[in-house]
């Protein structure tokens, strides 16, 4: 930690918080002059969140109570119109993306949101851990054996289907909660919402709503970025491909709790919802992936937290699919293997989804409402 003295003020530089969002991917905004050409084109950019440059200087000095407690990471979508038109090639737009990872990693469980954003073995340490208790789950209940018949539920009990789900949800949603509280207390706490006045709060939340729900529902900020329209669709199809799956999943557990003669045939109108589903969010990450392609020049490779992302939403999408080609071929054996590891794999996506980024999924939205309903968009 290094002290300033600015304008009469003392300034806290934090060397370390510096260091590690130029790892995160931030390593361009040493090379920023502050001219401000970013956030003039910035399709997203506000007056009450002026963004990318105010966060390329709050990386450039380190502050971490600034970078915490702003609310423009999530008001980017990372179209990277303003890496494109960058005159010192600092590419913002990932400086927006580092500060993202940094307030996840701030918000959550840090050494497990570590091994999500920035340690290469740490997807395999968690999806062994996630293994161990899917096997010793089914080694408890003495289901740990080869069934004779194409019935999940003779190899996987119902019993562990629903304790494992439980116990990965409810961990999901405890530690995605706190997250969402604790992002939301240190916006709060920023500079640009010091000006909300108390009898404005309740009509403002009131009014902000639909802004959020447009934002869920359509991405309306993100259809803004007009380099980014491929990458909307992409984005409209894995949001909805996976809203899909969820549905489908609350459908079996809601008509089926005892999962029997599950699975369905295929002409089930909720097994092609899920088959459906899980074409959809394929098509669409893969959509994503070519955009990212195509803009190679002015984003960032993938590093390893988009890696971990993508892995997630296909070894899930896929492995489903899998289970269906082989259940369709009648072969019992690849079935269930194929099966295991997708219900691995699912688990895996629940349990550590707040530490990924899928937090986006659960802090955006409150962030959008939250900023709608300060005045800051
Ligand atoms: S356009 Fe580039 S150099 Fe100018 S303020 Fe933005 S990041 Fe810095
Ligand atoms: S990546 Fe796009 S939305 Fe984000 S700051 Fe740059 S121009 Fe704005």
């Amino acid at each position: 930690m290094a002290e300033y003295g600015v304008a009469g003020k003392t300034l806290k530089v934090d060397l370390d918080v510096r260091n590690l969002l130029m790892d995160y991917g931030a390593s361009g905004a040493a090379l920023c002059f502050n001219c401000g050409n970013c956030t003039a084109v910035c399709p997203l950019s506000e007056n009450g969140a002026p963004f990318p440059r105010s966060m390329v200087r709050f990386v450039q000095l380190g502050s971490r109570q600034d970078i915490l407690h702003s609310p423009e990471p999530w008001l980017c979508y990372f179209c990277n119109e303003c890496s494109a038109t960058c005159p010192r090639d600092a590419k913002p737009g990932n400086t927006m993306a580092a500060a993202r990872k940094y307030q996840i990693r701030s918000a959550t469980i840090g050494p497990v949101a570590d091994m999500l954003v920035t340690k290469k073995w740490g997807i395999a340490l968690l999806l062994a851990v996630t293994s161990l208790f899917y096997f010793a789950g089914l080694y408890y209940v003495g289901a740990l054996k080869l069934p004779t018949q194409l019935l999940f539920q003779a190899f996987v009990p119902e019993e562990v289907m629903h304790i494992a789900g439980m116990v990965a949800g409810i961990f999901a949603v405890a530690v995605m909660g706190i997250a969402i509280l604790r992002v939301l207390y240190w916006i709060s706490r920023g500079r640009q919402s010091r000006y909300i006045t108390i009898s404005k709060k309740i009509s403002a939340a009131i009014r902000s709503l639909p802004l959020v729900i447009t934002e869920v529902v359509a991405q309306r900020r993100m259809s803004k970025c007009e380099t980014g329209r491929p990458r909307w669709i992409g984005h409209m199809m894995t949001m909805w491909g996976f809203i899909g799956l969820f549905v489908t999943s609350g459908l079996i557990y809601m008509i089926n709790p005892n999962l029997t003669n599950y699975p369905y045939s295929f002409t089930n109108p909720i097994q092609i919802l899920a088959n459906v589903s899980a074409a959809v969010l394929i098509t669409g990450m893969c959509l994503i992936l070519l955009d990212r392609r195509n803009h190679r020049a002015t984003t960032q490779d993938h590093d390893y937290f988009d890696w971990v992302f993508f892995y997630t939403i296909f070894a899930a999408g896929i492995t489903g699919l899998v289970v269906e080609a082989f259940r369709f071929s009648g072969l019992l054996m690849p079935t269930f293997i194929a099966y295991s590891i997708h219900i691995i794999n699912v688990l895996f996506l629940i349990a550590f989804a707040p530490f990924s980024k899928f937090a986006h999924v659960g802090i955006r939205p409150f962030v959008i409402w939250y900023s709608k309903y300060a005045g800051l968009v």
